[in-house]
């Protein structure tokens, strides 16, 4: 490999008075810890930087009490009393030598102001996103002005906090101005409604405002989503969405364009490939001579140099790449290609804003860790003892657990049942749509394999007297998990009447390749993707589906990772009959006895077979065998040379695969540390009184 090939990713690019010291861009991303945690937030962005990224952007930054996205956490620059946090990032970013980027918003109708209860505004009376049962008001001249004045100021503080980049955003069908932009949103009659030309003018009015405001030290980027992809009533890159830049070409410094709305700009793995917003980008360096950013998940270096060779993009823009590997760029130029952690796009990144937590992600268990746990990414402190340890189990918790308790220099054991490392990562990624997951243990494979102080055992299932018979020291159970098959689950507490083993199926048969025929009903109380996935899956081969949920929607956790209503779609589209708010009441032998979870209204379904994805309980018989047998003979393991014995991942509690990873890197970093019980485990940003 010649790395030489990846060096136009490291050529340096003006940006209207500023210079990005390379082609690495981390476009804003929410991220759960905004103006709540700010030493959180630029101890991560602060990673990123160092990691390489030329760029650091911030999440959204509310301007004024107007856009207050509460229950969300996001930046806030509401007055000068807000500058003090987001100088932390700056200088986090700066001490690096990367550009800080702050992409300063007003929300509009998109939020109900719920902390500041302001009224929220609009170009047109309209009511609020999120059925709020109130409206945001309609502007006039004054709040026209005055919204010019607030981003204006916002605009000279954040030069003042030091940012070099400051942003006009009009994306994710959530601001003010893309609103006014939307003939959807904006029913004027005067000079800012009707035609395009009017439609445009406060986009314009506010490019120019912030030019004159800051341009002299700082480059003004535009975040301009050029496609809705709405049918009708949405802008599109092949008319207004392209008009609008035409219009515009050369006033903003830096143009960093998208699709609308996040959903459609942050799309997983399972709904779109790598690249998936060129088609309606590609077009924007043709009409603009100004830098233009994309995104669209890139962690091919070649790919990466494809778009800046072939003249389609001059940054490569990344959120989701930068939080699985803020050492992305770094390893890149340094010809690390196997070291790189490629995002899966699985979204668990977004669970944590929309659930108003700080951010999470699947493949980077470090991720929202730098301050309060003090984690980096690729440092982990050397190891205390010289005591061997061995892992049983090679799913993504045991395989974290032995790369980190590797890296940290321990002699490490891992012993796997089966033939691949992987566990539930290999079983689920070969679900439709999952492919991309398998890379959560392809990069730690990779790893694993070179290293020379680990040594791994295929095809061992071992047993209680084989963990007694080794004298390794610390053992740690990654034993995993299985699905319920007893009927148990949130919504049927003691199980279903009638329930007939001959004919029901689980996660782990379809896994196993036992697939149902005929006329198959799936109940899904697990209602994350797993119910879903598996009801692809048996259309695919053959089997007429009917979907049970009790909830409203088909698989409602996915609400957070923006792919309800791709699932839902994709269901009925493949001719899935779903039944929803129904709880599974009685199995008879050719039927199902559905109830309404309101009226109790029952309904019958006929079913050959019925595949339950409900919970799962932990793979702890080993675990508990090892305890009991303690129990009965106290000195039973100091006798076998064993000190600790920690169950893990799935084992120690059943979860997604980011908890399994996270509790096995946990657990390394903690392996031969004291950690008291009673205290709070990381640091807490606290309001000071
Ligand atoms: P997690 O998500 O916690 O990592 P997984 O279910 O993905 O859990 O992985 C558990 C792994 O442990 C599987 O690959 C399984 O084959 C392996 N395993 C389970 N029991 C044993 C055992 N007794 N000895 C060795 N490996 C085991
Ligand atoms: Fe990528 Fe998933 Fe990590 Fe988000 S959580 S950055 S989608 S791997």
């Amino acid at each position: 490999m010649n790395i030489s090939n990846y060096d136009c990713l490291f050529e340096p690019l003006q940006i209207g008075p500023v210079t990005a010291p390379n082609r690495f861009y981390q476009v804003p991303h929410c991220n759960g810890m905004g103006h709540l945690r700010p030493q959180s937030l630029a101890a991560m962005r602060g990673v990123k930087a160092e990691g390489g990224w030329g760029v650091v952007c911030t999440e959204m930054m509310e301007i004024h009490p107007t856009s207050d996205v509460t229950p969300y956490i996001e930046g806030r620059l509401w007055d000068d009393g807000d500058m003090a946090g987001l100088q932390l990032m700056t200088d986090a970013v700066h001490q690096y030598g990367s550009l800080a980027g702050v992409e300063l918003a007003h929300s509009g109708s998109s939020t109900g102001n719920l902390y500041s209860r302001e009224v929220p505004l609009a170009p047109s009376h309209t009511a609020c996103y999120d059925n709020l049962p109130f409206s945001a008001r309609a502007m006039d001249k004054k709040d026209i002005s005055n919204f010019r004045h607030w981003h204006r100021q916002a605009a000279l503080r954040a030069k003042a906090a030091g940012f070099d980049i400051i942003y006009v955003y009009l994306g994710h069908d959530l601001t003010l101005l893309q609103h006014f932009l939307s003939p959807r949103h904006n029913r004027r009659t005067d000079e800012y409604g009707g035609s395009l030309v009017n439609r445009v003018r406060l986009m314009k009015q506010v490019l120019q405002d912030t030019k004159e405001a800051v341009g002299d030290r700082c480059a003004v980027a535009c975040r301009f989503a050029v496609d809705e992809l709405i049918a009708s009533g949405g802008l599109r890159c092949g008319d207004e969405g392209r008009e609008v830049i035409e219009m515009l070409s050369e006033i903003p410094d830096l143009w960093d364009v998208n699709i609308s709305d996040w959903s459609n700009d942050s799309q997983t793995s399972r709904f779109a490939e790598e690249g998936y917003q060129e088609p309606f980008t590609s077009f924007v360096k043709q009409v603009t001579k100004k830098p233009v950013v994309g995104v669209g998940r890139y962690t091919s270096p070649d790919k990466m140099v494809s778009l800046i060779k072939g003249g389609v993009l001059d940054m490569i823009g990344a959120a989701r790449p930068s939080i699985a590997d803020p050492f992305l760029p770094n390893k890149i130029r340094e010809g690390r290609f196997d070291d790189i952690r490629e995002c899966i796009g699985c979204n668990i990144c977004v669970t944590g804003d929309m659930n108003s937590s700080p951010i999470r992600c699947t493949q980077n268990p470090t991720l929202g860790e730098e301050w309060r746990k003090g984690w980096h990414p690729e440092i982990i402190p050397a190891k205390n003892t010289d005591d061997a340890v061995l892992v049983v189990g090679a799913g993504p918790a045991g395989m974290e657990l032995a790369m980190s308790l590797g890296k940290r220099g321990y002699q490490v054991t891992l012993a796997e049942a089966s033939k691949q490392l992987g566990g539930r990562v290999l079983q689920e990624s070969a679900l439709p749509g999952l492919n991309a997951w398998k890379r959560v243990a392809d990069y730690r494979e990779l790893w694993l394999r070179k290293a020379p102080n680990v040594e791994l055992y295929f095809d061992s299932s071992l047993n209680a007297r084989d963990i007694l018979s080794f004298d390794i020291p610390h053992v740690y159970l990654a034993t995993g998990a299985y699905w319920r098959r007893d009927g148990i689950s949130r919504s049927t507490p003691f199980s279903v009447e009638g329930l007939d083993s001959s004919k029901l199926f689980t996660p782990d048969d379809i896994f196993a390749g036992k697939l149902p025929s005929g006329k198959v009903m799936l109940f899904d109380d697990d209602n994350f993707y797993m119910g879903g996935v598996i009801a692809e899956k048996l259309v695919a081969a053959g089997c007429q589906v009917s979907f049970v949920t009790n909830d409203a929607l088909v698989s409602p956790w996915t609400v957070y990772t923006m792919e309800q209503h791709r699932i839902q779609t994709r269901l009925l589209e493949l001719g899935v009959t779903i039944y929803t708010q129904q709880n599974l009441s009685r199995i008879e032998a050719d039927h199902c006895v559905l109830a309404c979870v309101y009226t109790d209204k029952k309904q019958i379904v006929d079913t050959d077979a019925l595949v339950m994805v409900t919970e799962k309980l932990p793979h702890e018989q080993l675990y508990q065998t090892l305890i009991a047998e303690r129990e009965i003979k106290s000195d039973l393991w100091t006798q076998s040379g064993i000190s600790t014995l920690t169950a893990v991942g799935d084992c120690f509690a059943p979860g997604t695969i980011a908890n399994a990873v996270y509790s096995g890197h946990l657990n390394a970093r903690q392996h031969d540390e004291k950690h008291p019980l009673l205290e709070v485990p990381f640091k807490r940003e606290r309001i000071l009184i």
